[in-house]
């Protein structure tokens, strides 16, 4: 992924993990000039030796560059493309600065346009706050509607926070029925701080107030899952479980970094065209080198990057290796592994105790989905199937009584399981605990 305009932003969310990244940098004026655009779209078609190229630019805020810069690596892509060759320009923008020629331009072009938003004002606003620390949901919102005015693709990006985490239903549902989107990434904020509070490299073992408890992650992915599960298996993708299915099914990628193996394929270009082997790793033990000197296609086989992809697997700790998920964990990204074991080993996941209730929670559906793909149905055949089997037990619970065990097998009581009182789900108004969402006294910052 390409980040021209570094870590710059015109927001200034809280818990952006980038916000510190712009001390690599010092004086520097965080724009990618038009020689290292030529260069890198030239390397990146040279380096390709499939006829589709993907040319992913993030940010901090890349609208910032201006719409000239990507009227330029347009006219590159033509310029340098081969017989055949097709381009698929993605961006993640906080959608404030889009107006109408943005938008044209994008469907032209078709630009598949990231949307970053947390969910329904309260809880976006929480965090998402510009340089006076105000809310951004408005702005945000009327850059998404211009975008689907334009109809041009897009898709959420949603990072799970402390407060957030605990509405995944308001979330969820937000997103589907009143954005619209078919499209949502969940992504932890896991804001690793250093000694001096700050989050500048991958170090140190605490984590900023803002960041998501494990059990929380969990409790809010499980949430999400089961309702996506009863009602929107086909129509609604959402990559944590979509890469679920795929290492369910023994897939060899799960199409998310993340839940592979290994890792090592999503690098990150900087401004000035130094190369990085991810972009949570934009610190200087992982630069690979610059792509004004060394040929992009060179850093990337170089064995230090292979070191690094290679790496996620061989520093697990031994409770990751003898864990029954971890087929489709696989330990979730490095960056997050700073806590010991219980055996006091380190490199354990901050995220294990919500990824492993996650993944065991989801087992009974994963098996009927994966049985119904080998059998060449649809996955979407699952929601009538858990459907029947939610009904058949309700009609068992209704003849046991309320101190028996669940006949689930949970080992509850039925009372504190399938007998209880649901609340009304999502119905009732959001209510905020009072929170510091600081703006950080930063002249420049970057958005997720
Ligand atoms: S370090 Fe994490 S985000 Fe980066 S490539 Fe590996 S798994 Fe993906
Ligand atoms: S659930 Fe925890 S122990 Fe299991 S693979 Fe994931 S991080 Fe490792």
């Amino acid at each position: 992924m390409a980040k021209p305009t570094g870590a710059i932003c015109n927001l200034a969310c809280s818990y952006c993990f980038f916000l510190d990244k712009e001390l690599l940098y010092p004086g520097s004026g965080f724009r990618m000039s038009d020689d290292m655009l030529e260069n890198y779209i030239r390397q990146l078609i040279e380096g390709h030796r499939s006829s589709e190229v993907t040319v992913t630019w993030q940010g901090g805020e890349p609208t910032l560059m201006g719409l000239d810069f990507y009227r330029k690596a347009i006219e590159l892509e033509n310029q340098y493309r081969r017989p055949g060759m097709t381009f698929v320009n993605t961006m993640q923008t906080n959608g404030t600065l889009l107006n109408d020629e943005w938008c044209e331009f994008f469907k032209e072009h078709n630009f598949l346009i990231g949307i970053s938003i947390d969910g329904p004002r309260e809880l976006h606003d929480a965090y998402r706050v510009n340089k006076g620390g105000a809310g951004t949901f408005d702005q945000v919102i009327r850059g998404l509607r211009l975008l689907q005015k334009h109809e041009v693709e897009t898709n959420v990006l949603t990072t799970v926070n402390r407060i957030n985490a605990d509405y995944p239903l308001e979330v969820y549902r937000f997103l589907r029925d009143e954005v619209g989107t078919d499209w949502i990434q969940f992504i932890p904020v896991v804001e690793r701080l250093d000694q001096q509070g700050m989050a500048l490299y991958q170090t140190g073992t605490t984590v900023s107030e803002r960041s998501v408890q494990p059990e929380q992650f969990g409790r809010f992915l499980t949430t999400i899952f089961d309702e996506w599960v009863m009602n929107d298996v086909g129509s609604v993708f959402v990559p944590t479980f979509e890469a679920a299915v795929s290492n369910w099914m023994g897939l060899p990628s799960s199409g998310v970094c993340v839940f592979n193996k290994t890792c090592g394929s999503a690098l990150a270009l900087e401004h000035n065209g130094d190369l990085y082997s991810c972009d949570h790793f934009v610190e200087p033990d992982y630069g690979l080198g610059n792509i004004a000197e060394t040929d992009i296609i060179e850093l990337v086989a170089s064995n230090r990057q292979r070191k690094f992809g290679q790496d996620k697997f061989d520093t697990l700790p031994r409770q990751c290796l003898e864990c029954e998920v971890r087929f489709a964990c696989h330990g979730e990204c490095p960056k997050n592994r700073f806590i010991s074991t219980a055996s006091g080993e380190p490199g354990l996941n901050y995220l294990c105790a919500g990824w492993y209730h996650f993944f065991t929670h989801i087992e009974h559906p994963m098996k009927i989905i994966v049985s119904l793909l080998r059998a060449g149905r649809l996955a979407e055949e699952v929601m009538p199937i858990l459907s029947k089997e939610a009904a058949a037990l309700q009609a068992t619970v209704a003849q046991v009584g309320r101190n028996d065990l669940c006949p689930c097998g949970s080992g509850l009581k039925t009372k504190q399981c399938h007998g209880r009182k649901r609340a009304a789900a999502a119905s009732q108004p959001i209510r905020l605990p009072v929170h510091q969402a600081q703006p950080r006294a930063r002249a420049m910052v970057m958005s997720e």
